[in-house]
């Protein structure tokens, strides 16, 4: 579990990762693949800067809203709140074809 110490291009912006995130999905939905490669964030990463995040607005009036994966096969909808990840297969028919949850933030900005 080493990574390799590659080194980081400077930031252009001065933002933490949390921050480009928060600005990204202010303004539209976005999948994880998506924000990987908006954020320069390995998809690991934004899976975790999600998590947290989605921590950090508990007390805010912010808050980040998940539109659950979805069977494109059948129309299941996938509910499980706490998995940001895009399930492989579904319970129901089996179908491989699976759409990306996405995620927003919705509310007042806390500027
Ligand atoms: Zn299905």
């Amino acid at each position: 579990m080493s990574k390799p110490l590659a080194p980081k291009p400077p930031p252009q912006r001065s933002q933490t990762p949390r921050q480009v995130l928060i600005d990204l999905l202010g303004h539209q939905s976005y999948d994880v693949r998506q924000l990987s490669k908006e954020a320069h964030l390995s998809e690991r990463d934004v899976l975790f800067q999600l998590e947290e995040l989605q921590r950090s607005l508990k007390k805010s009036p912010q808050r980040l809203e998940i539109e659950p994966a979805r069977c494109l096969s059948c129309g299941y909808t996938f509910e499980t709140r706490e998995r940001f990840q895009r399930p492989g297969r579904c319970p129901k028919c089996k179908g491989q074809r699976i759409s990306h949850p996405l995620f927003s933030l919705r509310g007042p900005s806390q500027e």
